[in-house]
């Protein structure tokens, strides 16, 4: 006999929870609050015009991959990257950076306003491409009940790291970049 589970929330987690759950055989409803779902991702309509409510990136394509492919379906559209990913318009300097992919081009931009920034940048991201790398699997992609669970994933990281969990992630960015643009610019980059 199939088991029964209740997802509270259709967002795209309570989505995409509920179809991996369909296709591992068992029977789910789904409860939402609102008379639409999507949660966050949405979208606002009124006299013609549409406004995002939420999300307007589509990065770690993987994880959509991984998704599709525990649920044996295939991704109804298809995704092509961007380069450049985005700009960034700062106002007070009425200055545009387009925020490259390729680190060479995007330090082209930086030339007057930040020595040697493409190697702090290299340097930044091969830093955080480890902390990233030492952290998913323990800490981002779990689930904690409480904070002593938290307290004793975090214990295992590896203590290279330890700094770095203890510092605001400005004081990281205002540590390794001199310039207001690139300080900003790089700290938006890590909410992502
Ligand atoms: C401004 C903004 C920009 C963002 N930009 C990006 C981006 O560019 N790229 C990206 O990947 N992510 C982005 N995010 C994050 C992304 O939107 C969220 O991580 C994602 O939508 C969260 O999905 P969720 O299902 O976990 O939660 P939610 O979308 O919050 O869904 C929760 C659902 O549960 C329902 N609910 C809550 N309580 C109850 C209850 N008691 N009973 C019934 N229903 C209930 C809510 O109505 C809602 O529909 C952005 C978020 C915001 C706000």
């Amino acid at each position: 006999m199939s088991k029964n589970v209740i997802i509270v929330g259709a967002g795209i987690g309570g989505l995409a929870t509920a179809l991996r759950l369909v296709k591992s055989g068992y029977k789910v409803k789904i409860l939402e609050k609102n008379s639409q779902a999507g949660g966050r991702l949405n979208r606002i309509s009124r006299d013609g015009f549409s406004f995002d409510t939420g999300p307007s990136f589509f990065s770690m394509s993987y994880e959509f991959e991984n998704f599709a492919k525990d649920c044996r379906i295939r991704i109804p559209f298809k995704y092509s990257p961007l380069e450049p990913l985005y700009t960034v318009n700062i106002i007070n300097n009425a200055k545009t950076f387009f925020i490259y992919k390729n680190v060479r081009k995007l330090s082209e931009q930086f030339n007057d306003i930040e020595p040697n920034f493409e190697i702090k940048m290299m340097k930044y991201l091969n830093k955080t491409e480890k902390v990233f790398n030492d952290t998913v699997d323990l800490v981002i992609k779990r689930n904690f009940d409480s904070i002593f669970s938290y307290l004793i994933s975090l214990m295992q990281v590896n203590p290279i790291h330890l700094p770095l969990l203890l510092k605001s992630f400005w004081k990281e960015v205002t540590n390794n970049f001199s310039s207001r643009e690139a300080r900003q610019i790089i700290s938006l980059v890590a909410f992502f």
